[in-house]
């Protein structure tokens, strides 16, 4: 009798101890489903940071575009669409703008050299 009942307290104590255990997984499974939820909020405040980053990368490159495109409209109004201010008679070689042709045809450079020939 007296082995019974010490049987059945350490049955009890491993009873206890296991549900120590349990509780201890319960709480790491509460902490997991916290945790997945944070994952979650990251997740969604991620989604919304990259459509920022997204917006503002965009928001630049049309800033860039429209600079850029601006830029050729005051070209093309004050020097015209002539193509041929924007070759090099010397060398062929074709720009993007006539204020560029004009720059290479300055610089110390063969065609910069006839140039300044025939304009002297
Ligand atoms: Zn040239």
């Amino acid at each position: 009798m007296e082995s019974e009942n010490r049987r059945l307290r350490r049955q009890v104590v491993d009873l206890q101890c296991d549900n120590t255990y349990m509780r201890k997984i319960t709480e790491m499974q509460d902490e997991i489903i916290s945790l997945k939820q944070q994952i979650i909020d990251l997740k969604n405040e991620n989604i919304r940071l990259s459509h920022l980053v997204s917006k503002t990368s965009k928001n630049k490159t049309s800033n860039q575009n429209n600079e850029s495109s601006s830029d050729e409209e005051y070209y093309t109004a004050d020097e015209g669409p002539d193509n041929i201010d924007r070759i090099c008679q010397y060398c062929k070689q074709s720009f993007k703008y006539p204020s560029v042709l004009r720059r290479h045809l300055k610089l110390k450079n063969k065609c910069g050299n006839q140039y300044s020939k025939c304009f002297k």
